[in-house]
C-alpha cells in the first residue's frame, strides 16, 4: 500500500503509456513504479507461498536411470548383503546428510537413522 504524499489518499496502480504508475485519484499525483518497488513485490509473493515441503520424495524412475554405487548393507527384508545407496541433504542443513539404501535383490528401500 502506497499513499499520496500530497493529500494522503491511497494511490492506485495504473498503466500510463508503456509504464506502470501509481496514481492518486484525488489530486492527480503520479509516481512511477520503479524496478525496486517491483522487486519488493516479488519477494512478498515468494513469502506467501510458504516454505517448501520438507518431505523427501524418492523418485523411482530417476533412481533406476541413475547408476548408483553399492555398499555392504544388510537388507531388512530379504537379508541380501549388497544395497545401492545415495545421500540426500536435508533442507534445514543441521541434520546433515541422510543416507538411503535400496536392496539390490528385492528393491526394498530404507534410510539410515
Ligand atoms: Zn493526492
Ligand atoms: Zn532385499
Amino acid at each position: 500500500m502506497k499513499f499520496c504524499p500530497e493529500c494522503e489518499s491511497l494511490l492506485s496502480p495504473q498503466k500510463v503509456g508503456k509504464s506502470r504508475k501509481l496514481v492518486c485519484r484525488r489530486c492527480g499525483y503520479t509516481r512511477s513504479l520503479t524496478s525496486k518497488v517491483k522487486a519488493t513485490y516479488r519477494i512478498e509473493e515468494k513469502i506467501d507461498h510458504g516454505p517448501k515441503e520438507e518431505t523427501i520424495i524418492l523418485d523411482e524412475e530417476d533412481a533406476k536411470q541413475r547408476p548408483m554405487p553399492t555398499v555392504r548393507a544388510v537388507c531388512p527384508r530379504c537379508g541380501h548383503k549388497v544395497a545401492y545407496y545415495w545421500q540426500v541433504q536435508t533442507r534445514s542443513g543441521d541434520e546433515g546428510m541422510t543416507t538411503f539404501y535400496r536392496c539390490q535383490e528385492c528393491s526394498q528401500t530404507w534410510r539410515e537413522y
